[in-house]
């Protein structure tokens, strides 16, 4: 089972929970600064013509304010959407840093992707006027 996969699993499992978690101030926060970084990513690596404004059944859930939904790539769209869910299922509460947390809940190459977004973005990001205090929480926790 690839990675899209297991996600609509989740959500035909697990939809009613995952809505109810979008509606948390805090994970709707991490979610929105993620795809944020996603999209400083993807816009300095992908190609222009493939970026189209991001939908998920995050974005549907209005978990995004209108202006903060980014433009992504269809890749960079499935690695967003992915975090989306495993924000959303977190079970951790405060959420601990991903690095020293004992459930290593994403896939290896979607945490793999995620290091390399975050490494990439998360400097560039304090410049773009980014909520600097949330972009540091999700470094801190995605960096191992
Ligand atoms: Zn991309």
């Amino acid at each position: 089972m690839n990675a899209e996969e297991a996600i609509d699993r989740a959500y035909e499992r697990l939809g009613e929970r995952i809505h109810e978690k979008f509606r948390c101030k805090d994970i709707a926060r991490d979610i929105v600064t993620l795809a944020g970084m996603a999209e400083i990513y993807c816009a300095d690596h992908h190609d222009d013509a493939q970026r189209v404004p991001f939908r998920s059944e995050a974005t549907e859930a209005g978990v995004y304010p209108a202006r903060k939904i980014p433009r992504l790539c269809p890749d960079c769209a499935r690695h967003v959407r992915y975090g989306e869910v495993r924000r959303a299922l977190c079970t951790r509460d405060p959420r601990p840093s991903c690095k020293t947390c004992s459930n290593h809940c994403y896939a290896p190459d979607e945490a793999a992707w995620q290091r390399t977004c975050m490494a990439y973005a998360g400097p560039r990001a304090m410049f773009r006027g980014h909520a600097i205090d949330a972009i540091r929480h999700l470094i801190q926790t995605r960096r191992s």
